[in-house]
């Protein structure tokens, strides 16, 4: 039993830089001046480490980094947010994993990234005695650690499910395009999974969210979250469907929102809440990361959810006047 972890969350661990604004690149050669560069953790399981750390959840991750400066900073980043970093991984076969993000005056992003070391993490690097006793399982990089994908990553999903944890997984954008194939296994053992519509779609051949959940719940995995941007989110679980709308906020940059809005989904979860509990919660977690540059760094704290909701719903216009729910479409059961 290990005493200091309830969520123990394996997945990527990248050094984000993120740059704004770019509309355009300036001819080889010359220079363009920008408005705001930020430097700081990211990665979806680091992202996903430090929000639920934030959020008042003891949590273990388990990454890889390069046996290099960035490295050694990303370790003590998550290590200077209470994340147990006993598992991040120093690799000598490749550096740390660099992601350059150039935001456009929109808000939009456009990713230059660098794999390194995340291309040697594989799934006999993952220190199981962490995992006993957590209560939960969280996988937060499908498609972006490629020594997982197919049977390594059933395998690994199905033991924490033996061991007693409830399991969950955020995909990442698929550079390979295969998609379902990679997964599919896996997904037998999953009790949350997290695609936005356009991954839910190349996973499911689907548009519609019903349909997207439909097909995910037959690969096995018992409640689908659908992230939708400013829309909020769609969960489908045993009782059925519910769309949960999204906050309004002046988002400045969406980077690492998916990864803070899972952990708030997951925590939410180890608190006992709901699902729509859980919809909410997360939705104001992922809307508060949007407003501010970068990663792991723009994830809220449990207090600053619990104002933002506080405020919302005290506020005409915007916010929790906009209920979830109600439940759609079949019951299938608890
Ligand atoms: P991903 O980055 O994985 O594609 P999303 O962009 O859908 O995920 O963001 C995750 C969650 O963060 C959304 O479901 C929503 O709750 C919140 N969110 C994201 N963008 C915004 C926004 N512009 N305004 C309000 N909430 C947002």
């Amino acid at each position: 039993m290990n005493p200091t972890c309830e969520v123990f969350c394996a997945g990527n661990a990248v050094v984000d830089v993120l740059a704004r604004p770019v509309d355009g690149l300036a001819a080889p050669g010359a220079s363009q001046p920008l408005e705001d560069v930020v430097l700081g953790p990211g990665g979806n399981g680091v992202n996903t480490a430090i929000a639920l750390a934030r959020l008042g959840i003891r949590v273990a991750l388990a990454a890889p980094v390069g046996e290099d400066r960035l490295g050694e900073i990303l370790r003590q980043a998550v290590r200077a947010e209470g994340v147990d970093n006993s598992n991040v991984i120093s690799f000598k076969e490749g550096r740390t994993s660099v992601s350059m993000v150039l935001v456009d005056s929109s808000g939009e992003r456009r990713l230059l990234h660098f794999r390194g070391a995340n291309a040697h993490f594989s799934a006999r690097h993952l220190n199981w005695d962490l995992v006993k006793g957590a209560r939960l399982f969280h996988y937060a990089s499908a498609f972006a650690l490629p020594s997982f994908d197919g049977a390594p990553l059933a395998e690994t999903m199905g033991r924490a499910r033996q061991i007693g944890c409830l399991t969950s997984m955020n995909p990442c954008w698929d550079l390979s395009g295969r998609w379902l194939p990679l997964i599919e296994p896996a997904l037998a053992y999953v009790d949350y999974f997290y695609p936005n519509q356009e991954e839910g779609r190349q996973l499911t051949g689907e548009t519609g969210l019903r349909a997207i959940a439909e097909r995910l719940h037959q690969a096995g995995v018992k409640t689908v979250i659908v992230k939708l941007g400013s829309a909020g989110c769609y969960v489908d679980g045993p009782e059925g469907g519910f769309s949960c709308p999204g906050f309004e906020v002046r988002a400045i940059d969406t980077t690492g929102a998916g990864d803070c809005f899972a952990a708030a989904f997951l925590a939410a979860i180890c608190r006992d809440s709901s699902l729509i509990e859980a919809a909410r919660f997360a939705n104001a977690a992922g809307a508060l990361a949007t407003l501010s540059m970068g990663g792991g760094d723009s994830a809220p704290t449990r207090e600053q959810v619990l104002e933002f909701l506080t405020n919302r719903a005290g506020r005409s216009g915007a916010g929790l006047e906009r209920e979830p729910g109600p439940y759609i479409g079949r019951h299938r059961g608890s």
